[in-house]
């Protein structure tokens, strides 16, 4: 089946949507983007990801070409359209088409770019990774400095997706003057004598939408979290590891380097976050 797409307020088959090869998102990386699951049907988390987008776009001083309600009904039509049950809507909004290429910002009034589309990922909250568990590598963490900013910039964590894969693990952890940052694509747990540590906020990790709905779940079942960096030797002699994310959910971490989280296998609190987690979406999905 052809794919529904969505750029600049038209719905096209994806062989027929086209960006201008000006388009600063192609030339410069000059672009956000946010990516929301559907699960049975519903949008998880869309309230969260529309203020990160715009808190994003405010942070480059891209104009927000949409309106709340523009965002959500493509998203639906999207949905609709392509008759995702389970999957992700990808959303991107770049800078637009300058016309030509240069490191100054187009003329104010430039439209910003806006591109949708789906991705269908059946049984997406029965991933297998659930049940076994994640292997890590840790490396470098080579990102710009701010993190924070959801840019489309992704070719240091690919490049390091590609040496876990490379490595016979399936993601890397990045770290920083020794101490984890995040993992390439979500935010990085570990858990010790029953408390959850996390990095706190800054412009050193994405502020996940997944990571504040897991915290405020974990403090709402009364579990302590400590919101701090955390080393990698810390990581690997904690009882348990694990990382979330909007596609991923919540998912264990069962080896870090080759060394054995806890017992090796996926713990009890992680698996209990990401049950709780489930649930909240079932329930507070759009
Ligand atoms: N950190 C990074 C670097 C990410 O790319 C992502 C998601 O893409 C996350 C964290 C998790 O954020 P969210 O829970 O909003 O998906």
């Amino acid at each position: 089946m052809t794919r529904t797409v969505y750029v600049n307020g038209d719905y096209l088959p994806e062989d027929e949507a086209t960006v201008s090869i000006f388009d600063r998102g192609f030339v410069m990386a000059d672009a956000v983007y946010e990516v929301v699951s559907v699960l049975e049907g519903k949008l998880l988390e869309f309230g969260g990801h529309l203020a990160r987008l715009k808190r994003s776009l405010d942070a480059l001083s891209i104009d927000n070409p949409l309106s709340d309600d523009e965002y959500l009904d493509a998203h639906r039509v999207l949905v609709e359209k392509n008759a995702i049950t389970d999957g992700m809507v990808y959303l991107q909004v770049t800078r637009g088409n300058a016309g030509d290429r240069d490191f100054a910002y187009p003329p104010a009034g430039t439209r910003p770019t806006v591109v949708m589309y789906t991705q269908a990922k059946p049984g997406l909250a029965d991933a297998p990774l659930a049940k076994t568990g994640l292997r890590v590598i840790t490396v470098e963490d080579q990102r710009w400095a701010r993190r924070d900013i959801k840019t489309v910039q992704l070719l240091y964590p690919s490049m390091a997706k590609m040496e876990a894969k490379a490595r016979g693990a399936d993601d890397a952890w990045l770290v920083e003057d020794g101490r984890v940052t995040e993992g390439t694509s979500n935010n990085a747990y570990i858990i010790k004598d029953g408390r959850i540590i996390t990095r706190e906020l800054s412009n050193d990790i994405l502020h996940g939408i997944t990571r504040a709905s897991v915290l405020r779940l974990a403090r709402e079942a009364q579990m302590q979290i400590e919101e701090r960096s955390f080393t990698v030797a810390e990581a690997q002699a904690a009882d348990e590891a694990f990382i979330t994310s909007a596609s991923a959910f919540v998912l264990p971490v069962i080896e870090i380097d080759g060394t054995a989280i806890g017992a090796g296998k996926p713990g009890q609190m992680a698996a209990r976050l990401r049950e709780i987690y489930l649930e909240e979406s079932r329930k507070t999905g759009i």
